[in-house]
């Protein structure tokens, strides 16, 4: 297990990221703030986040060097269209107040407006052509839809970024994404989200992984990264709370062994917000341009 994971362009990422999905804008600078001093150098945002110029102006203040930090970013469905996603480009590097973006990732599949994903994702091959991005890749394709992209397009994925913990180890989706050499990112890596669900289970108090970690000293959401970490995927936990982020990048001390990996992999039972189909381009979202 390494800290950092090569995609399949060469590029290199921290595995382990710090996610600002719901993290308000008006709290982004102190958690990307408090991460970057923790050790991280991945952050995962997006441009329907709301909260780009605040992660960038958390990495200014930080005094640490652009370079060494990773920075993702997604383009929102209602930029998509080639041209709109070029411009989508320039609108998040102007919030993030950076030249270039590490990874840009399209934020799902519109099933419904293929063609207009296809183009969008075609812009990212541009702008990685030119450059101006590092690696380019998606998020929320089921395994039918990466297969109709990549038919289509000439640059495979680097990442495809899934919702992903213990109670959904999306089987089918990690096996596509392996077959094509996409690198499998979860989001929800903690399964912190149970509201989209519905459900009242987490695996932050399932007493599996309670067990597993008191054998060595380790909360649940830091077994949940570990097995994430061992299993070769990234993971970008997010959290507001110091603590919590500090918690959740002390993970690198400890090893599960093959048995406790497949104890917590059995847990699977589907629990999902299953996003993937849905068609946001009927959402009420739109990025503004500054
Ligand atoms: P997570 O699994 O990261 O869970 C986050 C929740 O868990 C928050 O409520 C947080 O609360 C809480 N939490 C964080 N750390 C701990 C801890 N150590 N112990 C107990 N509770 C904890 O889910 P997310 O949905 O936030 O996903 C992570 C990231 O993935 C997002 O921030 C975003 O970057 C990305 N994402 C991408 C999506 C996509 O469509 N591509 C969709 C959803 C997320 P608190 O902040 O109060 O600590």
């Amino acid at each position: 297990m390494t800290t950092t994971i090569t995609l399949n362009n060469g590029v290199t990422m921290p595995a382990l990221g710090l996610g600002v999905f719901q993290t308000p804008p008006e709290q982004t600078v102190a958690a990307v703030q408090t991460a970057l001093e923790v050790g991280y150098r991945h952050i995962d945002t997006a441009a329907a986040y709301g909260n780009e110029r605040e992660v960038g102006e958390a990495i200014r203040r930080s005094g640490i060097d652009r370079d060494d930090i990773f920075i993702e970013t997604k383009v929102w469905v209602t930029d998509y269209g080639y041209d709109q996603t070029l411009h989508a480009f320039d609108k998040s590097a102007r919030k993030l107040g950076v030249d270039r973006i590490d990874l840009l990732i399209l934020h799902q599949a519109l099933p419904a407006h293929f063609d207009r994903t296809v183009a969008a994702y075609q812009a990212l091959e541009k702008l990685l052509a030119d450059g101006k991005v590092r690696a380019i890749g998606v998020s929320n394709f089921l395994p039918i839809r990466l297969d109709e992209l990549t038919a289509r397009t000439d640059i495979v994925p680097a990442v495809n970024q899934i919702e992903l913990h213990p109670y959904n180890i999306r089987p089918q989706s990690q096996a596509a994404n392996a077959k094509h050499g996409i690198l499998t990112q979860a989001w929800a890596p903690i399964g912190g989200i149970r509201h989209y669900s519905g459900s009242p289970q987490t695996p932050l108090t399932d007493p599996v992984i309670t067990a597993i970690g008191d054998q060595y000293g380790k909360t649940t959401a830091q077994v949940m990264l570990r097995w994430h970490l061992q299993q070769s995927r990234s993971a970008i936990p997010k959290s507001v709370r110091a603590e919590r982020i500090t918690e959740n990048f002390d993970v690198f001390d400890f090893h599960l062994t093959d048995d406790e990996l497949a104890r917590i992999d059995a847990l699977h039972i589907g629990d999902t917000m299953n996003p993937d189909e849905m068609d946001f381009l009927s959402f009420d979202i739109t990025v503004p341009e500054a």
